[in-house]
This record gives C-alpha cells, structure tokens and sequence, in this order.
C-alpha cells in the first residue's frame, strides 16, 4: 500500500464508491424477513434506515435507549466553542415516520443466538431473522487505578457524547486561567484515533482567548499518535507554548487518579490538574461481549465481506464494536460497514450471495477554525481479509486555502452523513 497523490487517489476513489454498495444492484424487494438492530448510532441508524428504504418485505427494528443522539464526531467543535450541542443533536423522526422503522426506546438486555431472539429491559423479546448488533464502545473501567464511573462525573472522559461532553465543556469554562488540561489518550485501538489530538487543538484554540495562561499536558500511553507531524506544526503555529504531549516512554500514560484530590499519576510523577479528560482504553460495547461475539481483546470479529460474526452465525456486527482493522473506528467507516452489511442482508434474504466490497471514506482533523487536515482511505478485501488499498494525507506546509478547503469538505461531509442517516 503507498501513499497516493490526491489526482491518482480520486480517480481511483471514484472508481471504488461507484462499485461499492452492492445494495442497488440486486432485487432487494424479493428480500422477506424481521431485521433487528441494537444501536442507533452511526452503524446502526444508518442500517435500518438502508434495509427500510430498499426492502419492502422486511420489517426494521432499531432498538436504542435514547430518543435523540448526539454525535461524537464534531464534538470536539463543541468543546472547543466552535459549534453548539444542538447542531450535532439527531431524532429518529425520519426513520421512524418516513421509512416505517420501529424504534423501540429501549436497552438490549440479551441476544439468544439460538433461539434468534433480543430480550429488551422492558421484557419484551424480538424475534429476528438476521441481526444487527452496533452498540458502539464501553469502557474498560478497570484499566486505570480510581478511575470508574463514578471518577467520570469528576474527569470526564467525553468519548461518548452528550451529558459528558457537556460536562467537559463545563469545566474548561469555569476553570481559572493558569490552570494545567490534562488529557489522557488511551493505547490503540480506540474510538477515534485522531480525535484526542484534534481535541487538545480545539481546546487550547478556546484557552488561548478565554485563559491564555493556562496549559494543555497530553499524558498519552502511546508514544506517537496518528497525523502527528501535522497537528505538532499547527500547534507550533497557533499555540505556541500551551500544548505539551508526554508519550508512554517518558511517562507510562496514567497509571491512577484521585478525582478528590484533582490528581494524575503516571510512572513516578503525580499532576495536579484543573481539568482532567481522562479516555480510558475501550472495549465493543457489553451487549456484544456478554452475547459472545466479541474475542479476549473484546472487540467482534467479523465476516468483512458481510460483517456477520464469525462467533454467531445470523449476527451482524458493524461500527466501532467491530474488528475491522485497518478501518479506523469512526462514523465514516461505521457508516460504510451498513452499507455492506444491509447488501449483504438484503442478498442473504433473497437467496443471492455478496460480493467482495470496496470501502471508501474520509476523516477531517480541525485543529483551528477554518483550519482543517484530513486523511482520505479506501479498503477492499484481500485474500479473505481487510486491507487499505489507498491512502490519502494533506501534507504538511500546505496553503491556508487548502486547510479552509478542508475545512468545508468537513463540514459538507459532517451535513451529508447526518443527513443520510437521520434525514
Ligand atoms: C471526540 C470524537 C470525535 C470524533 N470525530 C470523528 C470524525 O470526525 N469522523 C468520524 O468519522 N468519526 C469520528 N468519531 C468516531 C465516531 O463517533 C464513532 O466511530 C461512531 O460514532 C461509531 O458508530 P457506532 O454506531 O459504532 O457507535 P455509536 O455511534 O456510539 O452508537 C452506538 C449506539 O448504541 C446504543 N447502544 C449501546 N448498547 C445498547 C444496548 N444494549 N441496547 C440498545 N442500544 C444500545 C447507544 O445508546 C448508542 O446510541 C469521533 C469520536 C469521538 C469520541
């Protein structure tokens, strides 16, 4: 796999997205069944909404606790005073009154693989003929000393969005100037590789006005982090001073914490903090571990011709739960995987098998205002496994026109996604 230049990159991007959803190309009306799906984020909502739209003989179950989702991505915007809560908040109006899906507010308590059947908290038990399982992450609460639940109301983690990343934003607004941000990036994988970096921009952008003396520390439990060199140069430029990053080499990552006393310990330094958004390594969400689809390092290997577990045959698991590597945790990859997943649902329904899928998409990282870079990939399956066949990075030293380009195509992009899933 090489890096590409962005005209090669395109064309063969193009070419990639043309052929990608199989969904469209096969008689999906011929497909007849109960489809249910645990999650609506950006997995799941965008899957029941794509089986609803295509087969007419199917009946869409979305189960989801919440009556309006607040996105994590772009929520660094709202962090950082660049965006409001509102702006990054969904109902499920659309796939419930347009597309007929039954939303049933409810959490998923269990899935009987062989009974094919979802028990709800409420009771009631669902019956399916395929599943579709996108419950996001959870957090593996035991991995930091201190740090629970309960820690959380006092160090936020924000790395699931709403009360929390309101919470964050709270605190940043009442601190006093001089105080020391500190933020603790988890080991890989994680939800999200470049957002706690793209986050430490979007704060010290909020700081450098509001508190100008005050300081970021990112004390990460990896020693080097995706897109580094281009968000060290924008911090170089727009923040000189305020950002500090101590990798795992020098400092371990954070080994304990005492929200009482508003302290992080890493290896044999202890910091005393203003605000502590502390991102603990993760996990697929409970519902897949204690259903059995997800492996010891607790995340769900996949079919990823279908993204039907290779654990439990009949469950499909899309989004961050997913082992997909390569593709990063992130709505773009979460939103493509529906995409393959209602084909292959809808082929599997009809009688007809999937094809081998190509997926495609694009991660924006702002690190100012109308200052963004990006990373553009595409994925296909070789030899029986996913691998990323192009790769595409804004380089560093690049114009402020094409950071402000990038910037919009965010945007664009962030209002193009919302839109195809929540309507
Ligand atoms: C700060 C931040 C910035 C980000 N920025 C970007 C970005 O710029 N671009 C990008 O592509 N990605 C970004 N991401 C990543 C993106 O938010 C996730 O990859 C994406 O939300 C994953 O979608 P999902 O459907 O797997 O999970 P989620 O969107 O988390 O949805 C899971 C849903 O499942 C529900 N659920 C869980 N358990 C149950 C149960 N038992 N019963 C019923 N419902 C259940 C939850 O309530 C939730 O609504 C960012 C993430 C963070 C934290």
């Amino acid at each position: 796999m090489a890096v590409r230049h962005r005209r090669d990159f395109l064309k063969a991007t193009a070419a990639a997205m043309i052929a990608a959803p199989a969904l469209w190309r096969r008689d999906a009306r011929a497909a007849r069944g109960r489809v249910v799906v645990i999650g609506g984020g950006a997995g799941g909502a965008a899957a029941a909404r794509l089986l609803a739209a295509a087969g007419q003989g199917l009946e869409v179950t979305l189960v989801e606790p919440k009556s309006r989702y607040v996105t994590c991505f772009f929520s660094n915007l709202f962090i950082g005073g660049l965006r409001s809560l509102d702006s990054l908040t969904h109902g499920y109006e659309t796939l419930t009154g347009r597309y007929g899906i039954n939303h049933m507010r409810q959490v998923a308590l269990a899935i009987d693989p062989a009974q094919r059947a979802v028990r709800l908290a409420g009771g009631e038990v669902l019956p399916w003929d395929r599943l579709i399982v996108a419950p996001g992450i959870d957090f593996q609460w035991d991995a930091i000393e201190g740090y629970g639940p309960d820690a959380a109301r006092t160090m936020p983690h924000a790395w699931q969005a709403g009360e929390q990343t309101m919470l964050l934003r709270r605190q940043l607004e009442a601190m006093a100037d001089g105080g020391t941000v500190l933020i603790a990036p988890p080991d890989m994988p994680y939800r999200c590789p470049t957002a706690p970096y793209e986050r430490a921009s979007l704060i010290a952008h909020y700081l450098k006005a509001a508190k100008p003396r005050s300081k970021i520390l990112v004390l990460d439990a990896k020693n080097d982090f995706p897109l580094q060199d281009l968000f060290e140069e924008a911090w170089v430029r727009f923040y000189p001073g305020m950002i500090e990053v101590l990798p795992a080499d020098f400092a371990g990552g954070v080994r304990a914490v005492d929200p009482a006393a508003m302290t992080v310990m890493a290896e044999g330094e202890t910091f005393r903090v203003a605000v502590a958004n502390v991102i603990p390594p993760q996990t697929a969400g409970r519902i897949a571990i204690q259903s059995g689809l997800a492996d010891r390092r607790g995340w769900c290997p996949v079919d990823p011709v279908t993204f039907e577990s290779t654990q439990q045959p009949g469950i499909h698991v899309i989004g961050d739960a997913a082992l997909a590597s390569p593709m990063p945790k992130a709505a773009y990859a979460a939103q493509k995987q529906a995409e393959i997943c209602a084909a292959a649902i809808l082929e599997s329904l009809a009688g007809e098998t999937a094809g081998a899928p190509v997926l495609g998409g694009a991660c924006w990282s702002h690190v100012a205002p109308d200052h963004a870079v990006q990373e553009r990939a595409s994925f296909a399956v070789v030899d029986g496994a996913l691998q990323r066949i192009e790769l595409e990075i804004s380089p560093t030293g690049e114009s402020d026109s094409s950071r402000a380009a990038s910037a919009a195509a965010g945007d664009a992009w962030y209002a193009g996604i919302t839109a195809e899933i929540f309507g």
